[in-house]
Parts: structure tokens; C-alpha cells; sequence
């Protein structure tokens, strides 16, 4: 079984097509939520998104923000102008589905939310402190985590006393999952920060037992450009071009 894992598309179509392009045939998909937000397709990816095979999808906070669900004073001032332009942009049945998401999926030995497992929505995994923290609060040897947009591995080497070991993933090294125990973050689609555009994916290789990080480059002009249409803030389009 070749599962594909991806992250915080939010809105970004072009981002999502290439991932599934490159991605090739996979018999599921796991999406870990932040479908939606920031980007100018919010509807057409939630489709996409919703037509996928063997979807399992967990709710992350700018599908909340976009739903009305959180308190829009949390976010900062671009994204919560682009939540509120997501929100009435939203079909129906859309935000039917965006609705129905759940905060926590526990399937096939991994644990997948959003933030962290401690607090699904909200909270970043992005040192080996909080990591360790998180690692109390799910009963998988793997959990799946989106939210910061940043590729990362944070893996118990030692005793869980210890602070777990920081892996920072290279586009197409493999990694075997199971023990020791790990958070992993594959990255996003639709709005990478770690320095590098490309959007992120991961595939699982359950008969390996392997976990392959990717990185493949989109057409980032088409998206700041339906951006640019949709008057939606000019830092958001900028930071796509430079991964931040
Ligand atoms: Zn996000």
C-alpha cells in the first residue's frame, strides 16, 4: 500500500495538482488538514481535495477560521482578511465537508492531526521540547502533524526523559517510521516556510515501512496572480515566491 501524505494545501490548486501529478498513483490519501485560507481556489480544492481516493482528512484552524469556528481576532491581519474572503467564497456543500472534519484520525499505527496531538487545532510542534511534550498524548508509534508548514522529523532516540532528535528532511531522502516513536511533519502544499517554494509532500510506503519526503516545483505566477485578482493581500502572493 502506497499511501500519499500532504499538508496545509490552503487554496493553492496549482500546488495541489502538481503534488498529485508527481505523486503518481497511490491507494489513499491522508491530509492533515488546512485545506483552505490564504490561497485564491478554496472551493476547487476542497473538490479536489473531497475526490481523492481513500481520503481520510483532519480539520486544521484556517478551516475553522474559514467556517466562522474560531475567534478571527487570533489570527493575524492578512490571514484573517483572507479567512473572512475564504468563509464567503465557500459553497455550501463545501463548507458542509469542511464541517464534518474531524479534529483526530487514528488509522493504520499513525495518529494524524493538524497542530499537535495535545492541542489538534492550535498548537505548533516546532522544537524537540513541545515534541517531547506531544509524544504523552497519542498511543501510535507515529503521529502525522501539518500546522507549522515546515518538513521536520522528531524522533525518541532515547528514553522519553530525553529530548527527541531533530531530523530536517532532504527532498528524497526515505525514513523508517514505527520505533522509535516520531512526529513527523511532511511539509505544506500550498505555502511552504522553510526557505524552499516547492510544495511539500510525503509517501508512505506501508510494505517498506518508510516514510519518502518530495519536494516538486509549480507554476507560483498562477497563483499570484488569481491572488492578485481576488484582491487578496499582496504579502501573501509575495511569500509564495520565496517558500517563507
Ligand atoms: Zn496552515
Amino acid at each position: 500500500m502506497r499511501y500519499l501524505i500532504i499538508s496545509d494545501v490552503h487554496g493553492n490548486l496549482a500546488a495541489l495538482e502538481a503534488v498529485l501529478a508527481a505523486a503518481g498513483a497511490c491507494d489513499a490519501v491522508w491530509c492533515l488538514g488546512d485545506v483552505v485560507g490564504y490561497g485564491p481556489q478554496p472551493n476547487e480544492c476542497v473538490e479536489r481535495v473531497r475526490g481523492l481516493p481513500g481520503l481520510r482528512c483532519v480539520a486544521g484552524n484556517h478551516d475553522w477560521g474559514a467556517l466562522g469556528r474560531l475567534d478571527l481576532s487570533e489570527f493575524n491581519p492578512e490571514a484573517r482578511r483572507a479567512a473572512e474572503w475564504t468563509g464567503a467564497q465557500l459553497t455550501a456543500s463545501n463548507r458542509a465537508w469542511l464541517e464534518g472534519l474531524p479534529e483526530r484520525i487514528v488509522e493504520d499505527g499513525f495518529t494524524l492531526v493538524h497542530g499537535s496531538p495535545r492541542h489538534p487545532i492550535w498548537e505548533y510542534v516546532l522544537s524537540p521540547y513541545v515534541a517531547r511534550e506531544n509524544l504523552a498524548y497519542f498511543d501510535t508509534p507515529t503521529c502525522l502533524v501539518g500546522h507549522s508548514h515546515i518538513p521536520v522529523i522528531f524522533r525518541q532516540d532515547g528514553p522519553p526523559s530525553s529530548s527527541p532528535t531533530t531530523l530536517v528532511p532532504e527532498p528524497g531522502e526515505t525514513f523508517h517510521y514505527g520505533e522509535p516513536r516520531a512526529i513527523v511533519n511532511p511539509g505544506s502544499v500550498g505555502q511552504p516556510r522553510d526557505g524552499d517554494p516547492r510544495a511539500c509532500f510525503v509517501v508512505l510506503d506501508m510494505a517498506a515501512g518508510t516514510l519518502e519526503y518530495h519536494r516538486v516545483a509549480y507554476p507560483i505566477g498562477e497563483t499570484q496572480e488569481r491572488m492578485r485578482e481576488a484582491h487578496l493581500p499582496e504579502r501573501l502572493a509575495l511569500r509564495l515566491a520565496y517558500g517563507v
